[in-house]
């Protein structure tokens, strides 16, 4: 793929994404508690927490979420999950975490944008609610 076709393809789908919550903390107009920040991702803690560690990584670039991921997103989405990894090393869980991509209606997604849940300090019971 060319790299005009690329560079348009990521627009339309920052365009898809639309001005989220998660936009605006990216983009420093909100602000948010950062624990990581590199060129492809952002981490953060959630501000509603459901479990003593509860932090959402994100992709700078606006993906809706998990259903609008091409196969392009394969790198992107690994570093999502090696960099959540990364961040539980650091913060010295231990005792384990989970990983979760809500996505849709139906699976609880509330902003349209690309996240992952971290949450880790108590056990996670399953299934989920
Ligand atoms: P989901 O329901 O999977 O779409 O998750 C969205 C998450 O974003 C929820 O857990 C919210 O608590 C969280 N959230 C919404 N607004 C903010 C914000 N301004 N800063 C941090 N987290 C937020």
């Amino acid at each position: 793929m060319s790299e005009a076709k690329r560079e348009a393809k990521i627009e339309a789908k920052i365009e898809a994404a639309g001005d989220t919550i998660f936009s605006k903390i990216i983009a420093g107009t909100i602000p948010a508690r950062i624990v990581h920040d590199d060129d492809r991702c952002l981490v953060f803690h959630d501000v509603n927490p459901q479990a003593p560690v509860h932090l959402l990584v994100i992709p700078k670039r606006g993906i809706v979420n998990v259903a609008a991921l091409e196969a392009e997103d394969a790198s992107l989405v690994g570093h999502l999950v090696l960099v959540a990894a990364e961040v539980a090393r650091k913060l010295g869980i231990t005792a384990g975490y989970r990983l979760v991509f809500n996505c849709g209606r139906d699976g609880g997604q509330s902003v349209d944008h690309l996240h992952l849940h971290l949450l880790a300090g108590r056990p996670l019971t399953w299934p989920p609610g």
